[in-house]
């Protein structure tokens, strides 16, 4: 994964948190405490002025990475922030080990073994950042959060490795993915987090990280460079 296609994800990922803020803190309203927009706008914000800082210049994709990680831990509260911020420090980890050893992190398995070039990288990544989410937050998909939008996306992502897809296409496929599990948290009953002391009044929304997560997911999709 370059550099430059991180500091841009990471760039268009703030601009998006910062035009869907409201949505984001209204999904939370619903099923917790109204701050999940407000807190990720904070810690985007500051992730934007850590990448764009002229010391920052020189980093690549990994450090911008736990950069980012730092940034969104620090500054981001709640659950949410802890988990994106823990899952960008080991997606970061495991994109440094990539780049000096050629194998991917403890996280992430070499599942992927044919696709476009740079499908690995991100799958990496990916697959560290979601088993990040679920080690610290004990959670899998099916329990109403951000996990029910990430873990599609990155199956999709392995997947298309043997279908000869373009990376482009393979990252609009996931983004696709990420939608669908957002959409499909509605009917759910949340089992982790805040929305779970609702239990059964929990259903019959949207979750909000599965939400935020679909944004970042499509920023991905939206800013792969150019084959
Ligand atoms: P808080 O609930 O502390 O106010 P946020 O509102 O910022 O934090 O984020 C809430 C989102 O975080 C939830 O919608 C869910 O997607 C995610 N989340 C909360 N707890 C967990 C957990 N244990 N594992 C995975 N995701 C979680
Ligand atoms: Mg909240």
């Amino acid at each position: 994964m370059s550099g430059e296609w991180v500091r841009t994800w990471l760039r268009m990922s703030a601009a998006v948190v910062a035009d869907q803020a409201e949505w984001l803190t209204g999904l939370d309203a619903a099923i917790g405490d109204g701050d999940h927009g407000i807190n990720l706008d904070r810690g985007f914000r500051r992730v934007l002025a850590t990448v764009d800082d002229p010391s920052a210049a020189s980093l690549g994709a990994a450090d911008l990475l736990t950069a980012a990680g730092r940034t969104i831990m620090g500054s981001v509260g709640g659950a949410s922030g802890a988990l994106y911020g823990r899952a960008l420090l080991r997606a970061g980890a495991a994109i440094s080990l990539r780049a000096e050893t050629g194998i991917s992190g403890p996280a992430g398995p070499e599942v992927v073994a044919v696709g476009p070039p740079g499908l690995l990288p991100v799958t990496a990544a990916l697959d560290a950042a979601v088993d990040a989410i679920a080690t610290l937050g004990r959670a899998q998909r099916g329990d109403k959060t951000m996990l029910d939008a990430l873990v599609p996306s990155v199956e999709v992502l392995h997947e298309s490795a043997a279908h000869g897809v373009t990376l482009a296409q393979a990252l609009a496929a996931a983004a696709a993915a990420a939608a669908d599990g957002l959409e499909a948290t509605r009917p759910l009953v949340a089992r982790r987090g805040r929305a779970s002391y609702l239990g059964e009044r929990s259903a019959g929304h949207l979750d909000p990280g599965a939400a935020s997560a679909a944004l970042l997911i499509r920023a991905l999709a939206d800013t792969v460079p150019v084959e």
